[in-house]
């Protein structure tokens, strides 16, 4: 640098650093969300209200989500029985098994943990799901109702990532969101809940074949990254002040990472989902919620 254009160190001092991001925090939102329905429970004389998990198979990962989902349940005051099958179970079983949940009365919702080992047909098993009890929001009926704005359940991830934009007051009426990643589990629906009337953002699904991705991104005032690949949202794809929330999961050889490169982002946006700790956690707040749905849907009364 030339001599004349150096900066004096006590100026330095007192320049202002890049400003801090408003950090998202799901673990508190969860332990709130928790709270709030426990108080709901007894405040209603503790009706009794179970939720219903199907684990097929031994996939570490999804013993660890079924545990977490059975502790959140216990301490919201529901009720929730975990049925395991072996990996080697049968179509037949897997269906004997989610149809006669679906026949319990004693039962409100049922959530098929995913994936299903690769030998079963998932959707033949979803379609055995009413749309009452379908706390993922995941069968032709739950997304149909989406679509068509009724009232109905809705996936936990894209709802815990609405919760988390609502608690936090990031307005959405009017803004632009990209959501990157198009499934039917998190990008699809999330982009029909942050359109719907009442949240009214203006949102565009990016997906592989996307092919000015960074530029689309930096025109956002909300980027939610839930394409699974570790760290593709960067500076490049962040316009200064915007809301960045992180869907993804990536196990890579440096452990657990999000869509979203964080370190490199933080000095840019304006509100964060910190990973982990953002919308995982608020995945769980939403089963929760959607439980208790789920029993108002079928006349118990909350
Ligand atoms: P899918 O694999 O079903 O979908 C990924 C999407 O990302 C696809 O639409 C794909 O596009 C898109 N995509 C992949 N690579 C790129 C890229 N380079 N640029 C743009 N788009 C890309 O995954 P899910 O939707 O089931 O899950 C997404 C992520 O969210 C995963 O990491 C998953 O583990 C995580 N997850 C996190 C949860 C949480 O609670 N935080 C809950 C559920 C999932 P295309 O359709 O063209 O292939």
């Amino acid at each position: 640098m030339a001599r004349g254009r150096m900066v004096p160190a006590r100026i330095v001092s007192r320049m202002p650093a890049a400003a801090d991001p408003l950090i998202l925090d799901g673990i508190a939102l969860r332990d709130l969300m928790v709270k709030q329905i426990a108080a709901r429970m007894a405040a209603a004389g503790h009706p009794e209200v179970c939720l219903a998990t199907v684990l097929v198979g031994d996939d570490g990962p999804s013993h660890t989500y079924v545990r977490n989902k059975h502790k959140f349940a216990a301490a919201a005051g529901l009720q929730s029985k975990n049925e395991v099958l072996p990996a080697t179970a049968s179509q037949t079983q897997v269906e004997d098994l989610v149809g006669r949940l679906a026949a319990d009365p004693a039962v409100h919702g049922i959530l098929v943990q995913q994936p299903l080992p690769a030998h079963l047909d998932n959707d033949a098993v979803l379609h055995l799901l009413p749309a009452e009890k379908d706390v993922d929001g995941l069968t032709t009926g739950s997304l149909g109702r989406l679509v068509r704005g009724e009232t109905g359940l809705v996936p936990c991830t894209p709802l815990g990532v609405l919760r988390l934009l609502e608690h936090y007051k990031i307005p959405t009426a009017g803004r632009h969101a990209v959501i990157v990643g198009r499934s039917t589990l998190v990008g699809t629906p999330l982009a029909l809940l942050l359109s719907r009337k009442g949240v009214d953002a203006t949102a565009t699904i990016a997906h592989s074949r996307t092919s000015n991705l960074a530029e689309l991104c930096r025109s956002a005032d909300i980027v939610v990254g839930a394409s699974g690949q570790a760290r593709m949202i960067g500076a490049e794809h962040c316009k200064p002040g915007a809301t960045l929330i992180d869907v993804g999961i990536s196990r890579t050889e440096s452990g657990i990472v999000g869509d979203v490169d964080f370190d490199t982002v933080k000095g840019i946006a304006g509100a964060i989902t910190p990973m982990p700790g953002g919308t995982g956690p608020m995945t769980i707040a939403c089963l929760l919620e959607n439980t208790l749905t789920a029993a108002t849907l079928q006349g118990v009364h909350l």
